[in-house]
Formats: C-alpha cells, sequence, structure tokens
C-alpha cells in the first residue's frame, strides 16, 4: 500500500475542495458507502469474466463464513448503498463520493493497491444531456485546476446491452479464428467475455484485436442516435474530443457511450478519469429499472499530473497562519494564553504556538518549516510579564511592528487579511 504523506494530503485536500464545490454547484451531493461489501456485489455488476473480479480483487471469508471483498471500485457499492435506502425510488438523484479502492495489481508508478477515486454517479435520467452535463463537469473540473490543455476526451459507443450480445458472438467467432495469437487468458474469454479481449494490454491481443470486426456497424439505432446527440451537445458546450472504437472499459456493466480523459505527461499509465453510462445495472442488482452514468477520477494519477505540469497554487501547500515564538526561549504560559485567545478570534485559521523552547533562530527555523506566513514574536522581559508582540511577516518583507498584547489581534488580522 503507498503511504500519504502530508504534503499530498495537502494537495488532496485542495482536489477534493475543488471537486467537491464542482459537484455541488451542479447539485450532486456526497453519499458514503463501505470499503467492504460482499464479493458476489462486485461479481453481479462489475462481471465474473473480468480482470478485476477474476485477478484484481482482496477478497476472502471472514470469521462467519461471508464472502467478502474490498471495493475495487465505487459504483456498485454505491448503486446498492442508494437503492438500499431507497435514494433511486421513482427519482432522479445525483451523487458523489470520494474514497479508497483496492486492486491486486502490480504496483508501478501510476498504478497501486489502494488508491483513490473521486466518483459521480446520476440516476434516473435516460437521454444524452445527462451525459454531456457529467462530462462536462469533468472538463470544469479540469478548468478549475488548470489541466484543460493536458486531458483529451476519447469517446465510443458501445451499444445496448442487445447490441453487445449480438456483437459479441461475432466477435467470438472472428477471435477463435485468430485464438493462436492470443494469451492464455484471452482464450479463455473466447466465449465468455470476447469484448473483455478487446481492452486487453497484452501486444499480441491487440494486434488481433485491432482487425476485429467494428462495433459500430452492429450498433442498433436507438444507440446510434443517442451517441449522436452527446456529441451534438458537446460540440455545443465547446468540448473537444476524439472518437476511440478499442475504448470498451473494464467493467461489463457500462452500455451505450463509454469515455475516458488521457494525459500524454504520465507514461503508460495515462487514464485520469474513465466513465459512462450503466443503465442495466440497479434492475440488475434488484433494483427497479433505472438509467444511470457516471464516472471515477484516479486522485493519485491526477495529483501527479498537477505536480509534473507545476500547476500546484499555493493553497495546495499547508501554511501556518500564525507561528508564536518566545525571546528568551522560556516556556511560556503566555504565549499559551495568546494563541488561545487569537485561536477564539480566528477559527478557522491556524495558530501554531512554539513548544520546548529553544534558541530563537531555532524557533524561526520551525517556523518556516511550517510554511508560517506570520511569526509573532513574544517579547518576554526579565521578571515581567510581556506587554507587547513583535509581528514579522515570513512572506512579504517588511519592517517588524510592534503592538501591545492585548490588542495584537486586530494588526494580525489586518496582516492576514492581505492576500499574498
Ligand atoms: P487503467 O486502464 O489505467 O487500468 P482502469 O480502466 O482500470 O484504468 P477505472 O476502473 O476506469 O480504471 O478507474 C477510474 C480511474 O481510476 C482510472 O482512470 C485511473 O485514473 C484510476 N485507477 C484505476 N486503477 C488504478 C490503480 N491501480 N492505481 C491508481 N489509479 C488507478
Ligand atoms: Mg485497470
Amino acid at each position: 500500500m503507498n503511504d500519504i504523506l502530508p504534503d499530498q494530503c495537502a494537495i488532496w485536500q485542495y482536489l477534493e475542495d475543488c471537486f467537491r464545490a464542482v459537484a455541488g454547484s451542479r447539485g450532486y451531493r456526497e453519499i458514503r458507502f463501505p470499503l467492504l461489501e460482499q464479493t458476489q456485489l462486485f461479481k453481479r455488476s462489475i462481471g465474473e469474466v473480468t480482470d478485476i473480479v477474476e485477478k484484481e480483487m482482496y477478497s476472502f471469508e471472514d470469521a462467519g463464513g461471508d464472502h467478502i471483498s474490498l471495493r475495487p471500485e465505487g459504483t456498485a457499492g454505491c448503486v446498492r448503498a442508494a437503492q438500499q435506502h431507497g435514494l433511486l425510488y421513482n427519482r432522479q438523484q445525483r451523487l458523489w463520493y470520494q474514497g479508497p479502492m483496492f486492486r491486486r495489481e502490480r504496483p508501478q508508478q501510476g498504478r497501486y493497491r489502494q488508491f483513490h477515486q473521486f466518483g459521480l454517479e446520476a440516476f434516473g435520467m435516460a437521454g444524452p444531456d445527462i451525459d454531456a452535463e457529467i462530462i462536462e463537469l469533468s472538463a470544469a473540473f479540469w478548468r478549475r485546476l488548470g489541466l484543460a490543455d493536458s486531458l483529451k476526451l476519447e469517446l465510443n459507443n458501445i451499444g445496448s446491452a442487445a447490441d453487445r450480445e449480438r456483437y459479441s458472438a461475432i466477435l467470438g467467432e472472428y477471435l477463435a479464428s485468430r485464438a493462436d495469437e492470443l494469451d492464455p487468458a484471452a482464450r479463455g474469454r473466447i466465449r465468455s467475455n470476447p469484448l473483455r479481449i478487446l481492452d486487453s494490454k497484452h501486444p499480441g491481443n491487440r494486434q488481433v484485436a485491432r482487425d476485429a470486426p467494428a462495433m459500430t456497424e452492429y450498433l442498433s439505432p436507438e444507440s446510434v442516435a443517442h451517441y449522436a446527440a452527446l456529441k451534438q451537445l458537446l460540440a455545443a458546450a465547446g468540448i473537444g474530443f476524439t472518437e476511440n472504437p478499442s475504448l470498451v472499459r473494464g467493467l461489463d456493466y457500462y452500455n451505450c457511450c463509454v469515455y475516458e480523459w488521457t494525459t500524454e505527461v504520465l507514461g503508460a499509465q495515462s487514464a485520469v478519469c474513465g466513465g459512462g453510462r450503466y443503465d442495466g445495472l440497479v434492475a440488475q442488482l434488484g433494483g427497479r429499472p433505472t438509467p444511470a452514468a457516471g464516472f471515477a477520477i484516479g486522485v493519485e494519477r491526477l495529483a501527479m499530473l498537477l505536480e509534473t505540469l507545476g500547476k500546484l497554487p499555493a493553497n495546495a501547500q499547508f501554511r501556518a497562519d500564525v507561528y508564536i515564538v518566545v525571546i528568551g526561549g522560556a516556556i511560556s504560559a503566555a504565549s499559551q494564553a495568546l494563541a488561545r485567545r487569537l485561536r477564539e478570534q480566528f477559527p478557522d485559521r491556524r495558530i501554531v504556538c512554539q513548544c520546548g523552547g529553544g534558541k530563537y533562530s531555532q524557533q524561526v527555523k520551525r517556523a518556516f518549516d511550517m510554511n508560517a506566513r506570520l511569526l509573532v514574536v513574544m517579547e518576554q522581559a526579565e521578571g515581567e510579564p510581556p506587554r507587547q508582540v513583535k509581528l514579522r511577516d515570513l512572506h512579504n518583507s517588511f519592517e517588524p511592528r510592534l503592538a501591545p498584547i492585548d490588542q495584537c489581534g486586530q494588526e494580525i488580522g489586518r496582516l492576514l487579511s492581505q492576500n499574498l
């Protein structure tokens, strides 16, 4: 598992704030659901014959004999939770979530066994307008992060469940005719799930997949119309895309329009977001038929992209607003009292009080270590209660100024409100 260090947490907090704002402003509400689910839930939704379920899930039997898995993705758990709590009954619902996902893959740059996603799901809307809304939302998120030029949208139409069934039979025949070029895993899927072979990263399989009969020939008029309308809506919204007929996604529940946002900056792990429609899933999991669509964003890859491109704003870093030090290094009840007062006065600010004494220069170094904005130096005269403090702005050089200790809050508030 990858450790997440404080600097990364600060970046993630920034990403989360941005995503919450973008999703919230379009009426999406946050939902939380467990990391552990019945294994059967993932088998029924993602599909038994997929890489995720066959090879990548952390599954075990618990002490009571239940078959449990750590969630490899969010959609299945989100649907299960929303349905169980009546959120999907006869209504539309816009939801988002975030949190860790688990897949037993080969760990490498951009691919971890515990990773994190921001996900978003919309239920009860059958038209292409919701697909456009969701894609536009992701585009707005990239814009907000300054990534609009670094991510490209790839789009494909994988048809309805019935379209895919028809196509699977034809694809299966074709794959069987070139079975000796496929790897053993793919050969095993020719009958059970030939579509998955199109999603393979194995070079031999890819070559075979390239010459496969195209799905587009086997789409129903409804799928074609839906997809065409989506493309028009995207064009009207000024969102560029390229069509990628080999984009099939690694999960079985998708239908009709599917997409990925990819970047050229992150090497092989190029997908930052993947999504699409999944109109059959709610009914498949025991609910009433409910059209649905959603996407998931890989937070680690997104953070890596921002760092690589140097697009992190100053507020994505931790910063103490005020750091209180004491001249003379004495451990002082007065500095703690001042910190208490300032925390009451500025409840949203980060007020840090030097602990453990030490030389003035060492204390100042600690303040810099915390990326502090204002240094408050308490002048402690021998035997007398301190009367004044010296204020230094560590991010903005001006002459240090003195303020009476009782009224220093006013001056601190004024200095902090000067945004840099
Ligand atoms: P990939 O093609 O890279 O394996 P995927 O299609 O398996 O991705 P999805 O199931 O679509 O991934 O998940 C959505 C996003 O989650 C991906 O676009 C990616 O950014 C991220 N993601 C998926 N698996 C991992 C992982 N093991 N480590 C880090 N991020 C991941
Ligand atoms: Mg994958």
